[in-house]
């Protein structure tokens, strides 16, 4: 079994999702090894076994997030993270229905809502919900609500916390499949595990960064309002990576404090001794960068992601689509296939605004030297003497350059979410395999 794992990556996925349902269903199956004390009608039964589901999916969440190196390497962060935002609301509509369903067979049961006489296992519901529905507000509608990314963080961690712990408070008070022995152990394993993902993610990790710092080396400005800061290793030999993978960094302040941002590793995989970071400015973190001095001690978390030519040693070739900032992936992947004689071609399709904006243009320029490499550029507000590619990457500019059998390549796309929808809808129309198309999204949350 163990060996099959580590052949099949599409092994190890499965073997995960089938390890999420198999936890999510758990607690169902152990309360069914027991009949209930008493019979109920099916509607109560049902939808005490929605709200059990439900409340596994969300300590299951803890685990989605805490980073587990093993988990991100079959599917990639975004897809994680993907899976982490719809399979909320699907734990959050089972509870939601779970008490609806009592209240509609039972209305009489509407007088749990009554906070100030209603017993304590209802008021852990309420509150449990609560915080539930505040978590998803906060989460889909953060950016018009004009919450920050930190402090919303912080308030999505401590919400919930308070979603487990006090759906729980309400399982254990309701005391009606619980008041078995294996029972309550399973719902307390649930409840210990969970914790200790919080704990791992906050103490632990963090804990382990600090025995392998970094100090900034550099700080170099490029085109396009991006600074490259490059880090050394301090006392270790730094982070190996497979090109076009990330890290969180935490810069100039303990890694305990939380504050880290992921960033593509710009330079060759191949040099854990110095690591490059291209950063553009456009917020609260990244306005800072240009200003760092060197010495500045900087941990990292990672590597994490999937977006590497690496995984794809059988390929014929490679076809790279960046826009703008999008590039740190795709220039590690080049810079690494330059210094490793990769004889295979590379087709880089970079669109930005200006010719001025154009980060990284003249180092691109030197690395066809011992690589076979075509750049297009395309331009939206191009010089008046431009003879290149102009507007959009549109389904006719890539039917200009990608090779005629399409299969034969790997597609990588880093850019704006809009550019990355319709790149990959166009490659999708000219008969691109889904499976040969790859996404980093830099937008996370
Ligand atoms: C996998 C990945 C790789 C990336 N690689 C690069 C890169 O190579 N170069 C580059 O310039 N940018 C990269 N980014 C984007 C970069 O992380 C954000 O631009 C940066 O964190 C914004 O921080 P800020 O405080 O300056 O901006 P803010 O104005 O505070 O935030 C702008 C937006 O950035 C996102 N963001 C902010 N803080 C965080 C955080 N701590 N974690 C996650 N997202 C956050 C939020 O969506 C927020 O709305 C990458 C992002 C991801 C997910």
């Amino acid at each position: 079994m163990q060996r099959l794992l580590m052949r099949s990556p599409v092994a190890v996925a499965a073997f995960w999702i089938g390890a999420y349902i198999a936890i999510a269903l758990l607690p169902l199956l152990v309360l069914l090894l027991h009949a209930p004390p008493e019979a109920r009608n099916f509607w109560i039964e049902f939808s005490v076994a929605l709200g059990f589901i439900g409340l596994a999916m969300i300590a299951l969440q803890f685990a989605l997030t805490a980073r587990i190196n093993r988990i991100e390497a079959s599917y990639g962060v975004d897809i994680i993270l993907q899976f982490h935002r719809y399979i909320s609301l699907v734990a959050f509509s089972l509870i939601i229905i779970h008490p609806l369903i009592l209240f509609v067979t039972d209305p009489e049961t509407l007088q749990l809502l009554n906070f100030i006489e209603a017993p304590w296992r209802a008021r852990f519901a309420v509150v449990a919900t609560l915080a539930l529905i505040v978590l998803v507000v906060t989460s889909i509608w953060r950016k018009s609500l004009g919450i920050p990314y930190e402090p919303w963080r912080i308030l999505h961690g401590i919400l919930a916390v308070c979603a487990v712990v006090f759906g729980l408070a309400h399982a254990l008070g309701v005391n009606y499949y619980l008041n078995l022995f294996w029972k309550i152990v399973l719902w307390s394993a649930i409840a210990v595990i969970a914790l200790w993902l919080l704990i791992y993610v906050r103490l632990v990790k963090p804990w382990f960064m600090t025995k392998k710092p970094y100090l900034v080396e550099d700080v170099i400005p490029q085109r396009g309002d991006v600074w490259t800061l490059a880090l050394r290793p301090r006392g270790h030999e730094g982070m190996r990576f497979q090109p076009g993978q990330f890290a969180w960094i935490t810069l100039d302040i303990s890694p305990f404090r939380m504050r880290e941002h992921p960033f593509s590793m710009s330079s060759s995989g191949d040099h854990p001794e110095r690591l490059e970071f291209s950063i553009k400015t456009l917020g609260d973190f990244t306005n800072t960068i240009k200003d760092v001095k060197p010495g500045t001690k900087a941990f990292l978390d990672g590597p994490y992601g999937v977006f590497t030519t690496d995984r794809y040693w059988d390929a014929a070739g490679f076809v790279l689509i960046a826009g703008g900032i999008g590039i740190t992936p795709m220039m590690s992947m080049l810079v690494t296939a330059c210094e490793r004689k990769d004889d295979r071609p590379f087709l880089l399709i970079y669109a930005n605004k200006t010719w001025e904006d154009v980060t990284f243009r003249e180092e691109l320029d030197t690395l066809d030297e011992n690589l076979d490499l075509t750049i297009v550029h395309v331009l939206r507000q191009p010089p008046e003497d431009w003879s290149g590619e102009t507007g959009y990457v549109d389904k006719e500019l890539l039917e200009r350059y990608i090779p005629l059998h399409r299969g034969s390549r790997q597609y990588f796309i880093c850019a704006a979410p809009k550019m990355m929808d319709q790149v990959e809808a166009a490659l999708y129309d000219l008969d691109v395999p889904t499976t040969n198309v790859h996404m980093e999204h830099f937008n996370l949350v």
